[in-house]
Formats: C-alpha cells, sequence, structure tokens
C-alpha cells in the first residue's frame, strides 16, 4: 500500500514489495480434508500410472509428436483431427464456468495442479520436520548438524519426487518403456533431457518453494472468478452474525449467557489456511477454497459443545437470510453452452472417419488422347490411413459415364498410419464430356469396412 501524504519535505519511502512471510499450515483432519485428500490421490494415481498403462499393445495415451499422431485409448488423432482438440479445450473452459458459477474456487480447492502438489510437498515436509511448531521452531534455530540433516532429507525428497514427475510428463510424449531405458542407460535425447529438468524443477519451485505465491501473484483465474459469481454461488464463510463478538471463554460456556457469538478467536481457521489468511474478514481473493478452515473450525465447535457451521459452504443470499436459488440463469447459459459443446465433441468423434484422401490432377499435362481415342488425365493420390489397423481399399469414380480408372499399383493398400502416394489414371469417351471440365467425385472405400470411407471431388478436363 502506499504511505499517505506527508508535510512537505517529510518524505516517506515505502517499498511496494512485501517480503514472503514463509506459511506453516496446521494439519487438519475432518470431512473436507478426507475429500481433498482423495481427489490428490486419485488425481496424482491417474498423472502417475496413465503412461504406464497398454491399450491394444501400445502406450495408451502418448503424444506422439514426431510422427505427429496422439494416441489414445485405441483412438488415434492426426492434426487433422485437431478440431476435436479445440473442442476439449472448450469443454474444459465451459466446464470451469458452470462448476465455479455452482460451487465457487472447487478447482483451485481440490484439482489444480499446484493446490495437489503443495497438498503431497507438505505431507513429505510434516514427515521430516514434524507439525506446524516444530517447523517454526526448527526454521528459527541456528544451523547444526540435525537441523542440516532434517533440511537436506526434505529437499533430497523433494527433487527426488519432482524428477520422477518430470520423467513422468516426459513419458506422456516418449513410449515410457523406451524413456526408461534410455534414462538409466544416460541415452536421453537433448529435448527429452530439457523438459525432465524443466517440469522437474517447476515442480520443485512451485510446489515446494513458492506455494501460495503462484495463486496469489501468478495465476489469472484467481483474478477473474469472480465475473462468474453471483450471490447465489456457493462460497465459504465465517457466519460473523453467529460468531460475533469474538472472545475466548472455557469449554462448555453457553455463549448467548457470556454475551459473545460462537467464535472462540483461537485462529486455528488461520493457522490451518495454506495461504495465511483470516476468512473471519470476508470473502478474499487468496482463498482457494480448499475448506481446511472449515474442518478446523468444525474441530473447535465439536470440543466446545457448539454446533457446527460456523465457517461453512453458504452464500451471500443465505447469509444475508434471503433466499438462495441453484436454478439460475447464469447456470443455465453455462450449462446448456457446455452440453452442446459435449454434444459437437460427441457428434464429431462418432463421424470422424479414420481415412483421408487427397487428389491433385498432374500440372504439366491437363489432357491427352490414348490410341484407343479415350481422353485421358493424370493425377496424384494422397491417402492416409490413420487407422491402428491395415486395409486393402477399393476406388471407385463416379460423375461421368463410363469412367475408366486405373491406379499404379492396381491394389491399394495402407498399413496402420501409413501416408500414402499413389498415381492415378481417369479415361473416358470424349463424346461423354458434358464441357472442358467435368467434376469427378472419388471414392476410397476400405474393403473390410465400408464405413470407412473417403471421398474427394476434382476436374476431369477435356478438349
Ligand atoms: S476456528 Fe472457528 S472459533 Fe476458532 S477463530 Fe476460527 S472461526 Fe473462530
Ligand atoms: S480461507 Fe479457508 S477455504 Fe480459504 S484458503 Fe484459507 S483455509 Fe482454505
Amino acid at each position: 500500500m502506499l504511505a499517505p501524504a506527508t508535510p512537505a519535505g517529510d518524505e516517506v519511502q515505502q517499498s511496494l514489495y512485501a517480503k514472503r512471510q514463509k506459511i506453516y499450515p496446521r494439519e487438519v483432519h475432518g470431512l473436507f480434508a478426507v475429500l481433498r485428500i482423495s481427489a490428490v490421490l486419485t488425481l496424482l494415481g491417474i498423472f502417475y500410472g496413465l503412461p504406464w498403462l497398454r491399450w491394444n499393445g501400445h502406450q495408451a495415451v502418448l503424444f506422439d509428436l514426431p510422427a505427429r499422431k496422439f494416441h489414445l485409448f485405441g483412438l488415434t488423432l492426426w492434426p487433422q483431427d485437431f478440431i476435436l482438440l479445440a473442442a476439449l479445450l472448450i469443454i474444459a473452459a465451459l466446464g470451469l464456468f458452470f462448476f465455479t458459477a455452482l460451487a465457487g474456487r472447487l478447482w483451485c480447492g481440490y484439482a489444480c495442479p499446484q493446490t495437489v502438489w503443495t497438498e503431497v510437498f507438505l505431507w513429505m515436509e510434516h514427515a521430516l520436520e514434524g507439525d506446524r511448531l516444530q517447523q517454526m521452531k526448527l526454521d528459527k534455530s541456528p544451523m547444526t548438524w540435525r537441523k542440516f540433516r532434517i533440511k537436506a532429507s526434505k529437499h533430497a525428497l523433494w527433487l527426488a519426487f519432482s524428477a520422477f514427475t518430470g520423467f513422468t510428463f516426459v513419458a506422456y510424449f516418449t513410449p515410457v518403456a523406451d524413456l526408461l531405458h534410455r534414462l538409466v542407460t544416460l541415452d536421453l535425447g537433448p529435448w527429452e533431457t530439457f523438459w525432465l529438468v524443466f517440469y522437474g524443477f517447476a515442480t520443485y519451485g512451485n510446489a515446494g518453494w513458492m506455494r501460495e505465491q503462484v495463486c496469489l501473484y501468478m495465476c489469472p483465474y484467481a483474478r477473474f472468478q469472480s465475473a462468474m459469481f453471483d450471490d447465489s454461488t456457493l462460497i465459504i464463510s465465517y457466519d460473523d452474525k453467529r460468531g460475533e463478538p469474538r472472545g475466548s471463554r472455557k469449554r462448555g460456556t453457553d455463549s448467548l449467557r457470556a454475551g459473545l457469538g460462537d467464535c472462540i478467536d483461537c485462529s486455528m481457521c488461520v493457522q490451518v489456511c495454506p495461504t495465511g489468511i483470516d476468512i473471519r474478514k470476508g470473502l478474499q481473493y487468496e482463498c482457494i477454497g480448499c475448506a481446511a478452515c472449515i474442518d478446523a473450525c468444525n474441530d473447535v465447535m465439536d470440543k466446545m459443545g457448539y454446533a457446527p457451521g460456523l465457517i461453512r459452504y453458504t452464500t451471500h443470499n443465505a447469509l444475508r437470510g434471503r433466499p438462495s436459488s441453484i436454478l439460475r440463469p447464469r447456470l443455465f447459459v453455462y450449462g446448456g453452452l457446455l452440453s452442446a459443446a459435449i454434444a459437437a465433441f460427441a457428434w464429431i468423434l462418432l463421424a470422424r472417419v479414420p481415412l483421408e484422401l487427397e487428389v491433385m490432377h498432374d500440372r504439366n499435362r491437363l489432357y491427352r488422347e490414348t490410341d484407343a481415342g479415350l481422353i485421358e488425365n493424370v493425377y496424384t493420390l494422397d491417402i492416409v490411413n490413420m487407422d491402428d489397423r491395415r486395409h486393402a481399399y477399393t476406388l471407385r469414380a463416379e460423375g461421368i459415364e463410363g469412367l475408366i480408372v486405373e491406379t499404379d499399383p492396381p491394389e491399394i493398400e495402407a498399413d496402420a498410419g501409413e501416408m500414402k502416394k499413389i498415381p492415378m489414371r481417369l479415361r473416358a469417351d470424349g463424346a461423354r464430356l458434358s464441357g472442358r471440365s467435368n467434376k469427378v467425385r472419388l471414392l476410397l472405400t476400405a474393403r473390410d469396412d465400408p464405413r470407412l470411407t473417403a471421398s474427394e471431388e476434382t476436374r476431369f478436363l477435356g478438349p
């Protein structure tokens, strides 16, 4: 904050940069801690496990950048399928809007990679340095052999976990068995090495050192999410009508008789907060919606013999005694758009034919007349078999009566993922042509699966 105006000649200099105060979140137990731990284990299980999963003899999920293919559970996507990726990104964005409007920062509190990895780094820190008070004491104490040993072990563990994370990230782009073999034999390529080190250090830096700083200063989502909030959005809030006036008291004290609210001012909600804020000051952008303060306060309420929910999921409307409604226009808009995007994605996926055909007319010669008196045009076919099986194909041409199709070789076959260039000649009786340029449609069909048909239009030129 800027300093207030001072009399002339009495200048005050104040830094606009506030030095980071390390936050030591206290461990917390309760319903939302269980939900958060379950989310962390599930998401990390998926992230670390997927590269090892096999599907039809291949790695189930693999972004094969050199081959420009994306393998996804037996489905092979090509650059031509970019629209599917675009649809997925739109679904992700609309899903984020929908769930934020419905229940606030669910993503930040339970599923954001920054939250998930920070949680794991905190577990490791607690395991090696002890609870909150022990960590604070250790940090204040002078460097001793014991302190050095504990700190070195913690950073070694963080680094090992980060390196494993970097390895897993690269395994989404390089087959994992091959990557592991080349890692062990010190034969990694320069890009693999770069991304392994980069992603590993990003994990170590973000989850080990920067933690809440990423949410407070780097994440754009924290800044614009309020645009999706309204007075009926679920938020985590302190009930000040019930809690104030706050004050300490003995266990079991009747708040009303003591002239107090239910908040005993124990600061447990502040101590467990990973961003170090006091939820009692109202809704703040620093709140990532992790619900740790709900668990902590419910525990305190339980010990005091008070009802739970002094801090709870609620809405602005509910706090002001007004009715809250889940069914709101913005939810219908976000929900409608999300459903439409999911339907479009499903439709594109179902209608997708893993076969591509392109036809190019010979540029050197428009046409020629054969010895038999027919008009001949020469083309090149570009065929891409985007399926994960080999196919033999039949080629047909429509548009001119009696059109003769000839390819070299006569049998068209392509392996899974193969791109082929095949010369093709079309011959037609000149008397059947309607003009100098005639529309022709070519149809390529897999013999073992007629649904695999690709078609392309071209021109047949004559005199
Ligand atoms: S944990 Fe509950 S009782 Fe304790 S200070 Fe926070 S709001 Fe008050
Ligand atoms: S205020 Fe509560 S919900 Fe928000 S970040 Fe802190 S502990 Fe989590």
